[in-house]
């Protein structure tokens, strides 16, 4: 069993620190927030009074921070230079790619192995420890971070090399954002055609049109239990986190002068939904903005 220092205990870093802790390892976890490092006290961790304190005598650094200046801030201040050689860096959070890279050649230079391991599965799947994680770095550095990652996650994938996991989450929630649009645009119409709505599920659930933001998420209420249109859009994934990740994407497909239309549309509408005042809806219920145009 490990001593991790872990920073940022938000809504997921939290419930995921509480996992390591439940499986054995010594957590030491900081946060600016005063009452999310009681929480984790309450659970079965440590307290660090700052973000140096929690990396002191830590084997291994864990980080869930909100986006990519409070990483670069919280590595280049109080991780690199500080973590003896050979501290295993994880960082969770979902950022952008060029400070992935630049934050993790820093700690190579420094001879701290890093991997960048963003997730997928939300609030519930850091709780329930069902999280997808997408990890970038080095295979060494990957081989020691597996086990880790096991006790937060349950699907872990090699995506390459330092900033390959950012990659694929943007890649994949750009894809998503997207989608939830198409779908919300096709069910809408379908309402104003006179289409029943359950017929439409029906049919394009098993048909060509068939896409996960339909089947596990429907943003029309009554055709799939779990999905937050049934519970007035509670989020779920909030429509500004989603925003925050398609213009991730937009950032990395102008620097990697890749076409993305779509990608671009979706970050336009999100933005739209989001300054109307939807931000901490969630994303699915983009369905009521184009219902009511
Ligand atoms: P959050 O805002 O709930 O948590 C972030 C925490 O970081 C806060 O508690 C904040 O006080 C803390 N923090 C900020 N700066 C700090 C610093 N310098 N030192 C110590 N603590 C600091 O956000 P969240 O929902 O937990 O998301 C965290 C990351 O996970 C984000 O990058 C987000 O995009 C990603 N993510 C979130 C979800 C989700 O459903 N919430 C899903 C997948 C990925």
């Amino acid at each position: 069993m490990a001593t991790i220092g872990f920073i940022g205990l938000g809504n997921m870093g939290l419930p995921m620190a509480l996992n390591l802790a439940k499986a054995g390892h010594v957590v030491r976890g900081f946060d600016m927030a005063e009452t999310q490092i009681q929480a984790l006290v309450a659970g079965g961790g440590a307290a660090a009074t700052s973000a140096a304190g929690a990396v002191d005598s830590a084997e291994v650094i864990v980080t869930m921070l909100p986006a990519g200046q409070h990483v670069r801030t919280v590595y280049g201040d109080s991780v690199i230079g500080r973590a003896p050689k050979g501290t295993l860096l994880i960082d969770c959070s979902t950022i952008d790619v060029e400070s992935a890279r630049a934050v993790a050649a820093d700690a190579e230079a420094a001879g701290l192995p890093m991997v960048d391991a963003p997730v997928s599965g939300g609030v519930a799947g850091a709780a329930g420890a069902t999280l997808t994680f997408m990890v970038g770095g080095a295979d060494a550095a990957f081989k020691r971070a597996e086990p880790f990652l096991q006790a937060m996650g349950k699907t872990i994938v090699h995506a390459g090399g330092s900033g390959n996991g950012q990659a694929a989450k943007i890649c994949n929630n750009m894809m998503l954002g997207i989608s939830m649009v198409a779908v919300s645009e096709a069910f809408v119409m379908a309402e104003k055609l006179g289409l029943d709505t359950a017929r439409l599920f029906a049919i394009a659930s098993k048909a060509s049109g068939q896409s996960w933001a339909m089947t596990s998420y429907c943003p029309v209420p009554g055709l799939v239990e779990s999905a937050p249109s049934n519970r007035d859009f509670k989020p779920g994934f909030t429509a500004s986190m989603m925003l925050k990740d398609l213009l991730l994407a937009q950032d990395a497909a102008e620097a990697s002068n890749a076409s993305t239309p779509l990608g671009h549309e979706a970050a336009r509408l999100f933005k739209e939904y989001v300054e109307s005042g939807h931000g901490a809806v969630d994303f699915s219920g983009i369905i009521q903005m184009l219902r009511e145009r």
